[in-house]
C-alpha cells in the first residue's frame, strides 16, 4: 500500500509553480487550479509537504493498494464513490427523523441558524465549541428518494450524507439472492408518495463487529462535548483491528460499532473475501472502493 497525496492550489500562486519547476515535479492546470500528486514514500515528500503547508496548501491523501493486497485480505471495507441522490426530506436534513428512530440521538452542539428578514442569526445550545455528534440513530423506515438511481453500468450506490448504507440495482439483488452470502436483508426504498421503487433496494446490514480498532490506526479522535461519545478519523489506508473481535463472526457483511466522521457518524461496512469475490466476479464492482482490513 502506498499513500498518495493530491495537492491543489490556485494557479496564480507563482511561488509554488516556480518551486515545482525547480524540483522537476509534474503538475496539471485546469480552470485556474493546479494539481500535482506525491507519494508519501518519495524522498522529497517531507520537504514538499512542508513547503506546501507554509504556503497554505493542504493535501488530500488516499491509499493505493496492489491487486494482491486486495485479493488476499480476509476482510475489506467497501464504499461507493458514486452518490447521486439525497435522502428525503432534504430540508434541514430532516430525513434523519423520518428514516431513523431518534430516541437516543445526540446532535452535539451544532450552529443553529435562524433567518430574520435578510439577516441570519446563529447560536449554539451550549457554551462549548461547535460540534456535530449525530450518534444514536436507528433505522425504522425505508429511505425516501426523489427518483430511482440511474444505474448505467453501475450496480451499487450510496446516498449523499449517509456513509454507511449501500443501495443496489436489480442485477446485484439477483446475484446476491443466488449466492449463499449472509448477514443482510433487502429493504424497500420508496418515493415521496411512499410507493416502493422497483429498481433499487437497500442492503440492510443487521450485524455489528465489536469495538476493536487498534490505537495506531487512529489519526485523531472527536469527543462530543455533550454526551461524551468518541468518533474516529483513521490514518489513510490504515484499517487495523484486533483479530479477536472478528472471531466467531459467521456473516459476510457487517458494520463496525466504532463510528467515523467529523460531521456525520458512520460505521464502516466490512465484507468478507467471499463477498468481495462474488461482486467482482459478477462484474458489479464499478465505482466501488475496497480497502483491506488488517487483523492483528
Ligand atoms: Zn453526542
Amino acid at each position: 500500500m502506498k499513500v498518495r497525496h493530491r495537492f491543489a492550489f490556485n494557479t496564480s500562486k507563482t511561488k509554488i509553480i516556480s518551486f515545482l519547476d525547480k524540483h522537476g515535479i509534474k503538475y496539471e492546470e485546469m480552470q485556474g487550479v493546479t494539481v500535482f500528486y506525491v507519494y508519501e514514500d518519495e524522498d522529497d515528500f517531507v520537504m514538499i509537504k512542508e513547503f506546501m503547508t507554509s504556503n497554505e496548501a493542504v493535501s488530500i491523501s488516499n491509499a493505493i493498494y496492489t491487486k494482491n493486497e486486495i485479493e488476499t485480505a480476509d476482510w475489506l471495507t467497501v464504499r461507493s464513490s458514486w452518490s447521486s441522490l439525497y435522502p428525503q426530506p432534504e430540508e434541514d436534513m430532516n430525513y434523519r427523523f423520518a428514516t431513523y428512530d431518534a430516541t437516543n440521538y445526540c446532535e452535539g452542539n451544532p450552529n443553529i441558524s435562524i433567518p430574520q428578514g435578510d439577516k441570519i442569526t446563529t447560536y449554539r445550545k451550549y457554551a462549548t465549541p461547535t460540534y456535530y455528534c449525530r450518534k444514536g440513530l436507528v433505522q425504522k423506515e425505508s429511505f425516501v428518494l426523489k427518483k430511482e438511481p440511474n444505474w448505467g453500468s453501475r450496480n451499487f450506490t450510496m446516498l449523499h450524507w449517509v456513509g454507511d448504507e449501500l443501495f443496489i440495482s436489480p442485477k446485484t439483488a439477483e446475484v446476491l439472492t443466488k449466492s449463499d452470502l449472509s448477514g443482510f436483508e433487502y429493504y424497500d426504498v420508496k418515493n415521496k408518495s411512499k410507493k416502493t421503487f422497483n429498481n433499487v433496494k437497500q442492503i440492510l446490514i443487521g450485524n455489528y463487529v465489536d469495538k476493536g480498532l487498534c490505537a495506531d490506526a487512529i489519526e485523531r479522535t472527536h469527543k462530543c462535548p455533550v454526551c461524551g461519545f468518541t468518533k474516529f478519523h483513521l490514518k489513510t489506508g490504515i484499517y487495523r483491528f484486533h483479530k479477536e473481535v472478528f472471531e466467531g463472526i459467521k456473516n459476510d457483511i457487517v458494520k463496525t460499532t466504532d463510528k467515523f466522521g467529523e460531521i456525520h457518524c458512520d460505521s464502516l461496512i466490512l465484507i468478507t473475501h467471499k463477498f468481495y469475490r462474488t461482486i467482482v466476479d459478477s462484474k458489479l464492482d464499478r465505482g466501488l472502493i475496497f480497502e483491506p482490513i488488517k487483523l492483528v
